[in-house]
């Protein structure tokens, strides 16, 4: 993967995907790892960046610098050690004076000022989703499993293909260990890169409700892993060997689907299993050495991703 990509765009065909989960927890795991990154933003219609990281609405917005009215600094939230945030307006007031074409001269701004730029983008297919698929080095593909996300996702290929972007790859969200989705096939289909699958995590809604970024709130997760692995992925620091797949692994919040024996560790519903505690150490070892990296390390940061313990 190229490394010299600063500005990605996070993209789906369909809404409710996991666009702004993926922003936010990928945007704090390239902070984690010593980068100072940006998380802008531009679903301007259905904003709600905000609400996952506990910024409040009534702070000047994207709206305000898109419409002319506030410069992007003015706009620009510090969250965390390294992490900022650009919030949208939620109000359909502020909307309207909205010039879309102004975020080409945003992202310009902000590309000097950030290591990495990670725009969250809405859903469909309106020209505020197009151009940021254009203005991005690289656009990270969003989609769960489902026939329906992948068609849409398709589309947003095609887009991106018109805006003049290049995608890096696909993310499959909201996957369930224990189903026999072939994911690699759905990538092949879309004949892309499969980046990562993040794995359906019931921590990832206990982490909105605490508004706080999963990769934060509970290190630890499945869901977690997965985003800093994804993270590593992108700056060219991981395998695609080494991609966590989450079979077999207890992780499930909903395990509806029937649940052939996947691994010795694993059978059915136990929740603290040795699989689990097992890389929960693992997990444990990689925090402490990004850790340690960013404090010693003056150089290239580095994220380090455990062994995907539950692969197999
Ligand atoms: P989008 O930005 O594409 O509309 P969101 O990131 O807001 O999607 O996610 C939609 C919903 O799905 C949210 O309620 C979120 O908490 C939930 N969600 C996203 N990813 C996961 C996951 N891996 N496991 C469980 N719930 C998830
Ligand atoms: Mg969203």
């Amino acid at each position: 993967m190229n490394t010299q990509e600063t500005v990605y765009a996070i993209a789906s065909g369909k809404g409710g995907v996991g666009k702004t989960t993926t922003t936010v927890n990928l945007g704090t795991a390239l902070a984690g790892a010593g980068n100072r990154v940006v998380i802008v933003d531009v679903d301007l219609g259905m904003a709600n960046l905000a609400g996952f990281v506990s910024l409040s609405p009534e702070d000047t917005t994207l709206h305000q610098v898109l419409a002319g009215e506030a410069d992007v600094t003015e706009a620009t939230y510090e969250l965390a050690d390294g992490i900022w945030a650009v919030p949208s307006g939620l109000g359909l007031d502020s909307y309207a004076s909205v010039k879309t074409e102004n975020l080409r001269e945003v992202v310009a701004e902000l590309r000097d000022q950030f290591d990495y730029v990670l725009l969250d983008v809405g859903a469909g297919v309106s020209h505020e989703t197009v151009l940021p698929l254009g203005l991005a080095d690289a656009v990270v593909l969003v989609s769960t499993p489902e026939p329906a996300s992948v068609q849409d996702a398709r589309k947003t290929c095609d887009l991106a293909d018109r805006a003049g972007g290049s995608i890096a790859g696909v993310v499959l969200t909201r996957t369930h260990p224990s189903s026999d989705i072939d994911h690699e096939g759905i990538a092949e289909k879309l004949d892309l890169p499969l980046l990562a699958t993040i794995p359906e995590d019931p921590t990832v809604r206990e982490s909105v409700y605490a508004g706080t970024p999963l990769v934060v709130h509970d290190p630890k997760s499945p869901a977690s892993r997965a985003y800093r692995y994804l993270a590593a992925r992108l700056v060219g620091e991981a395998d695609p060997e080494d991609r966590p797949t989450f079979e077999g692994s207890p992780a499930s919040s909903t395990p509806s689907e029937s649940q052939p024996p996947q691994s010795d560790a694993d059978d059915g519903d136990a929740e603290q299993d040795g699989a689990s505690a097992a890389s929960e150490d693992d997990v444990s070892a990689a925090i402490s050495e990004i850790d340690a990296d960013s404090e010693t390390d003056g150089g290239q940061p580095r994220i380090d991703i455990p062994d995907a313990e539950s692969d197999s």
